[in-house]
């Protein structure tokens, strides 16, 4: 249970309650759970407030291993009704995958394919988010792309990119991230040139900054890194204008997206293992969350029964 900002404790706490109660196999962690531990989050709530979004787990009534997707869309305000299910205006969040059980909504709820681990299933729901950006770009096979920043959502950009048969070029200055995204079938550099799309993902105004700056005339930036609360970015004009460039944001994904990541782990397409790193239990998951990051992107496995 998260008490505050940087308070978190592992505790007894009363059985979750909801419509399906689903035992945790493992949630993954990612930048938003830092987030959420170091400096409070939005869709947190109030404190103490349960976290932890890419959850994946049995059933307890069926034995069914299931996603616990972490939202449900209302269906009915009007981005929902124009099909933009991710920008829902009453999305209910479903958080909590740090504990040894989670009460979901059965509309969360998404079937693990035979044969996926639990750690690689987790990874859908992040890769949804890639799924959505990657839609939001517009980039067609041999289109000229580009992504700043090898975190683990950098890379599932890249291999997403890499997959529908585009040119695609990943910035990081840290060479391990590098060799990442090469292994990935990327091409990987420590500085950009000029794309015809370029995805940011690293969250930062100086990075959104760098985006726009790798963008060629007429090209199409995708922000899909969020900037912290109450970020201003200043962007030039002039190439906003005089190159027509095209500036969208990405965010979230909707259910569609997430039953494509799952059929894209549980084929291969994109190794998970490449992505996963150290798996810890709930005591351990503080002191890995705030350690600082190393050469490679990978993420924490959390698995509650260690
Ligand atoms: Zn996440
Ligand atoms: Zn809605």
């Amino acid at each position: 249970m998260l008490h505050g900002p940087g308070d978190l404790r592992v505790e007894e706490v009363a059985e979750p309650a909801g419509e399906v109660v689903v035992h945790v196999e493992a949630a993954t962690t990612c930048a938003t759970d830092v987030k959420c531990l170091c400096h409070g989050h939005l869709i947190l709530g109030p404190y103490p407030a349960r976290f932890g979004h890419e959850t994946v787990g049995r059933r307890e009534d069926s034995g069914e291993r299931v996603l616990v997707g972490d939202s449900v869309a209302c269906g009915t305000c009007p981005p929902c009704a124009a099909g933009r299910a991710q920008l829902c205006e009453r999305m209910t969040w479903v958080l909590g995958g740090f504990a040894e059980r989670i009460a979901a909504p059965a509309a969360a709820l998404h079937s693990v394919p035979d044969g996926l681990d639990p750690a690689g299933a987790a990874m859908a729901e992040p890769l949804a988010a890639a799924v959505h950006a990657i839609a939001r770009s517009g980039a067609e096979p041999g289109a000229g792309t580009a992504v700043l920043g090898g975190g683990t959502m950098g890379l599932m950009l890249a291999r997403l990119l890499v997959l529908r048969g585009c040119d695609v070029t990943l910035a990081d200055r840290h060479p391990e991230r590098r060799a990442q995204a090469e292994a990935f079938g990327a091409a990987a550099v420590e500085q950009l040139g000029s794309h015809d799309i370029v995805l940011e993902a690293v969250g930062r105004p100086e990075a959104w900054q760098a985006a726009l700056a790798a963008a060629a005339p007429g090209a199409t930036v995708v922000f899909v890194g969020g900037c912290p609360a109450g970020s201003d970015v200043t962007l030039p004009a002039a190439p906003l204008h005089y190159a027509e460039l095209d500036v969208r944001g990405a965010f979230h994904h909707d259910r569609a997206e997430v039953e494509e990541a799952l059929a894209l782990l549980a084929a291969g397409d994109v190794d998970w293992r490449a992505l996963a790193g150290e798996t810890v239990g709930l005591d351990a998951l503080h002191g890995a969350l705030v350690r600082p990051a190393s050469g490679e992107a990978r993420k924490l496995v959390v698995d509650p029964r260690l």
